[in-house]
């Protein structure tokens, strides 16, 4: 019997289309493959029980040398005890003991043991105990993650898309290591990291489908549509043929973009708009230096980080930092400090109820000042090419920025006083991303050398709306007045300490919203590499005067309908059918 077709619908992320069979991922309860398990051997599972326990061992002890720094004694015992949960000897020589015995897989016989322990403690009676059910939780979680790790990347075979409840941005890395296809994921919004990760990929995308993880099987086809929103479930021939054409003519629109490579990024009437790009892996760098040999406007090095489960030290940073400079030269490199935080976390970061609000960007930096200072003095080194600027995130305060210029003094002194060669006239800058820093940008402009708006950040707090939510996603949005008054202040005041003002958010990488940031007066764009040329393409049919009074009528609107009704208004009388492609 042939498989009936199904539509599921999300929201567009990543733009693409890709075929496929399912890998559905699973975080919080890893599968185990029983299938995969003809040659079993219990040696082999011990040891993975072993290494999985001295793994999380590891997670837990980094993650109480960060909680030291934060938390009081009293709730430092979560920790401690949930590292003498993974030293019980009675439960390890049990589970052990089991898997010698019964030829039963480590990661059932854990499982089993788990609960029965549950058990025992719900029936307890005891409160205090009950609580732990938690804790006890947590390290299952963290010992079957680690105990089916192997497993799970070895699991992601070609053609693979990826469906699950949630992924984090580690995993997004790490799946797109495995030729991962495409994501559908229950939760998340359009402009969460794993969202911007898959775009900057170009690996399709659709998040927020509520329960798309349970409703794929393995066995079933899939087409990921990141144009729509939309997975298709064993879609029909027709579906799939319709499909296959409109790729093709994608790669058609997109060979004709190419022509735009070497054309200046300038107005109708003259006027040059600078278009960097983001960049965030080194194997995006050579399509970046051929196609478009552009600046870049926004290093992320999360990712550093991310790769390896801790601060990478100056010595690696410096090489990487210096590749870049030296591949982009004679293009600038904006490198941004470490941004860890909010859904940046790796396993080893602690829960915290509102991450967004919390231990997040330059308060981790200012808080571990050795970490901090090796990633300025690394890229302090590979800036004697004269083509590398600092930009530092999340910043709130002028007193942050005081803080930043004095161990950014410490760091240079130290190179001087070594006779270790650096750039000495090279920029600092900040992102504006947090309504405060709109509010204090004429102090701020004071201290720093440029101003980057990191939209993504400032619509989810200006309008309170968490960036991830699936919940609030209709919420987040980046036409609502406010955000656009905003961005207004921060250029004017720029303007009068003359002080250069760039976007390196996604709505710069937006049709409707680069227009407005160009007539709200930002001189610079960064945008996605895949949106690069769409957005040259749009700078070149747009006319600065009239972009500077599509913004002056909007910022006189009130609400945001009125506003993306009115762009799309001039849109249609203007660019909109030169401009227009399968997504527009
Ligand atoms: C932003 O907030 O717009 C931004 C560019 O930073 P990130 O998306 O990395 O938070
Ligand atoms: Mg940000």
């Amino acid at each position: 019997m042939t498989k009936k077709e199904q539509i599921f619908k999300g929201l567009a992320a990543s733009k693409g289309i890709a075929f496929g069979r399912p890998f559905v991922y699973s975080v919080e309860a890893p599968t185990y493959d029983i299938t995969n398990n003809g040659d079993f051997s219990s040696e082999k599972e011990i040891s993975d029980y072993e290494n999985a326990i001295s793994q999380s061992v590891k997670e837990l002890n980094k993650i109480f040398s960060l909680a030291k720094e934060k938390l009081d004694d009293k709730n430092l015992q979560i920790f401690d005890a949930q590292l003498s949960f993974l030293y019980d000897e009675f439960l390890n020589a049990k589970v052990k003991d089991r898997i010698a015995r019964e030829s039963v897989p480590a990661y059932q016989v854990f499982t089993e043991e788990i609960k029965v322990l549950e058990s025992a403690i719900l029936s307890s009676g005891d409160e205090y105990m009950r609580e732990r059910i938690n804790d006890i939780n947590d390290i299952k979680n963290r010992v079957l993650r680690n105990l089916v790790k192997g497993r799970l990347v070895s699991k992601i075979t070609e053609n693979s898309i990826v469906i699950g409840r949630n992924l984090t941005p580690a995993d997004t890395i790490l799946f797109s290591n495995r030729n991962m296809l495409g994501i559908a994921t229950d939760l998340g919004g359009i402009n969460s990291h794993v969202a911007i990760i898959a775009r900057s990929l170009s690996i399709p995308a659709v998040v927020a489908m509520h329960d798309i993880s349970i409703r794929i099987n393995r066995d079933d086809y899939l087409i990921i549509d990141g144009y729509k929103g939309v997975v298709i479930k064993n879609p029909e021939e027709e579906t799939i043929i319709r499909y296959k054409e409109q790729v093709q003519k994608n790669l058609e629109f997109e060979a004709k973009l190419v022509e735009l490579e070497k054309l200046p990024s300038e107005t109708k009437d003259g006027k040059t708009i600078q278009l960097s790009t983001n960049l965030e892996f080194n194997n995006e760098v050579d399509y970046v230096v051929t196609h478009f040999g552009c600046d870049v406007g926004l290093y992320r090095t999360e990712h550093l980080f991310m790769e390896i489960g801790d601060f990478p030290d100056e010595e690696a940073q410096y090489k990487q930092y210096k590749f870049l400079a030296d591949h982009i030269s004679p293009g600038m490199v904006t490198i941004r400090t470490f941004d860890i935080g909010g859904d940046k976390i790796l396993p080893e970061s602690q829960k915290e109820l509102n991450p967004f609000l919390g231990w997040r960007g330059i308060r981790i930096c200012l808080d571990k000042n050795d970490m901090f200072k090796a990633q300025l003095r690394a890229i302090l080194r590979a800036s004697t090419g004269g083509n590398l600027k600092i930009m530092f995130p999340m910043i709130s305060s002028v007193d942050e920025v005081v803080r930043i210029r004095e161990i950014f003094e410490a760091a240079k002194s130290e190179l001087r006083a070594a006779k270790i060669r650096f750039d000495e006239n090279i920029k600092i800058g900040i992102m504006i991303e947090i309504p405060s820093a709109v509010l204090l940008a004429e102090e701020l402009a004071e201290l720093v050398d440029f101003f980057s708006i990191g939209t993504n950040d400032l619509v989810q707090y200006t309008l309170a709306v968490d960036r991830d939510s699936s919940l609030v996603c209709e919420l987040y949005d980046k036409f609502n007045p406010a955000v656009l008054r905003l961005i207004k202040m921060l250029t004017d005041a720029a303007e009068k300490h003359n002080v250069p003002v760039s976007v390196c958010g996604e709505m710069a990488s937006d049709p409707y919203g680069s227009l407005l940031l160009i007539g709200l007066g930002v001189k610079e764009l960064s945008v996605e590499s895949k949106s690069y040329l769409q957005i040259k393409r749009l700078i070149r049919l747009v006319n600065y005067e009239n972009a500077s009074k599509i913004a002056a009528r909007v910022l006189k609107m009130s609400t945001s309908k009125e506003i993306t009704d009115y762009i799309e208004e001039c849109f249609n009388k203007n660019i909109g059918e030169k401009l227009k492609s399968y997504d527009n």
